[in-house]
């Protein structure tokens, strides 16, 4: 599957179309869009009274999947060729992509690797042994550990557009760079909430988070 590359070629042919929106019949917890729209997302991050803490994790992630692959496949895939980023990177640190069962670290471009990152994450997403849709269904033991590793190479794709590739982020003709700023505060405000990534890996944009979650 190369779904990146689809969504990176529609975005740049004569006839523009939004790219696919992902879509998974995942349960759908009771999210306060009114916190949402006020700005209060720490607080919208929390997990409500009654609601299950699994299913509201599956819920975001699912969310900031797509979230992601919108953002760096309709912004940023045209700009990440393999000249421009022969690694998957976010400035000096470079990320390679590991193979869980084998252990193998592979090189290569940083489209490669968003590329193999979200397929490896969508298919994770409609293994019902991982993500139930039904809900008396349930969750795997190991489920938040895997969240967690979900969490940990996602923000390497944030990673890698706030530092290689923000200068195709400010058009002034969009308005993409706050777009990527309010993803990026919810999906770091969630992380920290549900401890889903550790602190060693936040190093690259420690900056920008601490900037973004200070309120
Ligand atoms: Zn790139």
């Amino acid at each position: 599957m190369d779904r990146l590359r689809r969504v990176g070629r529609k975005m740049t042919s004569k006839h523009r179309k939004p790219p696919p929106i992902y879509e998974h019949p995942i349960r759908t917890p009771v999210v306060n869009d009114q916190t949402l729209g006020s700005g209060n997302l720490r607080m919208a991050v929390m997990l409500p009274v009654g609601e299950n803490e699994n299913e509201w994790i599956a819920y975001h992630l699912v969310d900031f999947f797509k979230q992601i692959t919108m953002l760096y496949g309709s912004t940023i895939l045209p700009y990440c060729t393999d000249e421009s980023c022969p690694t998957m990177s976010a400035g000096q640190n470079k990320y390679f992509w590991a193979e869980f069962i084998i252990l193998d670290y592979v090189i290569m471009s940083a489209s490669e690797y968003v590329d193999k990152l979200m397929t490896w994450v969508s298919e994770l997403i409609d293994d019902e042994s991982v993500f139930p849709s039904l809900l008396n269904k349930p969750f795997s033991a190991n489920f938040k550990a895997i969240c967690s590793d979900i969490v940990r190479r996602l923000f390497r794709v944030y990673a890698h557009i706030y530092i290689d590739h923000i200068h195709h982020i400010r058009n002034p003709m969009l308005d993409e760079e706050a777009h990527l700023n309010t993803s990026f505060r919810h999906f770091i405000l969630f992380a920290q909430e549900f401890q889903l990534i550790p602190m060693n890996e936040l190093a690259p944009l420690q900056k920008i988070i601490d900037r973004l979650t200070k309120h």
